[in-house]
């Protein structure tokens, strides 16, 4: 399995999905297939059980993959999963919970947002707290990995708060599933995509929820093409998805499911992953870079760093330079500081993760940067909310 691919003279993507794929994966989307196809109908069944088998504890859940990008597959789990007089608490710390919440007012289900700002986790004592004060909240629903910060929220301890008021717990884990562990985390349903921690390509989204969860979805959902309960009945009668599927999509995330496999499951993922990040933030911090957040709430997928505060730094001109060197970064997107992002996921290892680290130091001196902290301010204020915490 070669890292970089030396045929393909394209740069790495630091980015949370789409991200770097194998040739593997590559090369399986050079065939056409015919979505009713018994074979084709195979790999749909397997790419469900496999799915499946990543799960500490899959008995009792069933696995429905569903066209579109990740955000089809979060909308599908919330109309589906939440009745129309349910009331949600969202637990929001960065876009992709305030997604969440301004999905729910699309379906005009009641809810309510703990907003935790760019970078707080939701902590379970303050999510015990809401559920007493509230007794018509029926669901929670957490962000596993929060991609736009890169902060890892600690699930189990939310799990176990929703548990304890007697709540349903769904979970967006788009950038987490398949390289962060759930162990211990009582949920009805997650989601996540394709093109995240399994490193296949866009396309198409999956639903992992409980059967009891499935059966009661039932006729609730406001879309005709966004009908988990549907897609599943079809799928388990005929084998074959409700509308036309991203064939090469699915065909290239079988052979990326089978890659996952060889390198040891969600474990060795989850390893290569930390190692990834590991070099990036030492290497980073050794030029004088700052993350967004303390060690303890840094995630192995993505991690967020202030910008330098040398007037010489300019984002644009470092983005081109170290795209020329081979890798494109991915901007930031708090509201307390100038940041950028750099992704830990995708077909990468430590090897391509210290050339990151080289080509930043050649961009800082590009520039004529030889000093890359950040604003003494973004540390005040990362301080401040820190204690707050
Ligand atoms: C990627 C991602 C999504 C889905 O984004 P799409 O652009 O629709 O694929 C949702 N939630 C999180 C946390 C993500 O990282």
């Amino acid at each position: 399995m070669p890292f970089p691919n030396p045929a393909l003279n394209e740069p790495f993507l630091l980015t949370p999905g789409p991200l770097t794929t194998s040739e593997a994966v590559k090369r399986a989307m050079l065939r056409d297939w015919g979505s009713w196809d018994e074979e084709f109908r195979a790999v749909t069944l397997e790419i469900r059980t496999r799915l499946l088998a990543m799960l500490d504890a899959p008995e009792g859940y069933d696995c429905v993959p569903m066209q579109g990008s990740g955000t089809f597959s979060v909308e599908a789990m919330l109309g589906s999963f939440v009745p129309k007089n349910g009331k949600v608490l969202v637990l929001s710390n960065g876009a992709y919970g305030q997604r969440i919440a301004e999905t729910l007012a699309y379906l005009g289900r009641a809810h309510t947002v703990i907003n935790k700002g760019d970078y707080l986790p939701p902590r379970g004592a303050e999510i015990s707290a809401a559920l007493q004060a509230d007794a018509a909240i029926t669901h929670v629903v957490a962000v596993h990995c929060e991609t736009s910060s890169g902060i890892l929220n600690p699930l189990k301890e939310i799990s176990d708060a929703v548990a304890a008021e007697g709540r349903t717990l769904l979970v967006d884990s788009m950038s987490a599933f398949g390289a962060i562990p759930l162990t211990g985390v009582r949920y009805a349903a997650l989601v996540s995509s394709a093109n995240k921690c399994i490193e296949g390509v866009p396309g198409f989204g999956f639903i992992i929820a409980r059967i009891s969860e499935l059966e009661a979805a039932k006729g609730r959902s406001h879309s005709l093409s966004l009908d988990v309960h549907a897609q599943w009945a079809t799928m388990n009668k005929t084998g074959q998805w409700r509308f036309t599927p991203p064939t090469h999509a699915v065909v290239a995330f079988l052979e990326a499911l089978k890659a996952h496999e060889a390198e040891g499951g969600v474990a060795g993922r989850n390893a290569r992953y930390t190692e990834n990040r590991d070099v990036v933030v030492a290497g980073m911090r050794a030029l004088g870079f700052e993350t967004l957040l303390v060690d303890d709430w840094l995630s192995p997928i993505i991690v967020t760093f202030f910008c330098p505060a040398s007037p010489a730094f300019d984002f644009t001109r470092f983005y081109e330079l170290m795209k020329q060197k081979g890798f494109i970064i991915y901007p930031g997107k708090l509201t307390v500081a100038e940041s950028f992002r750099i992704g830990c996921i995708g077909r990468m290892d430590a090897a391509i993760m210290h050339r990151v680290v080289q080509a930043a130091g050649e961009s800082l001196a590009t520039l004529g940067v030889n000093d890359a902290s950040p604003p003494q301010s973004a540390l005040i204020e990362r301080a401040k909310l820190a204690a707050k915490e």
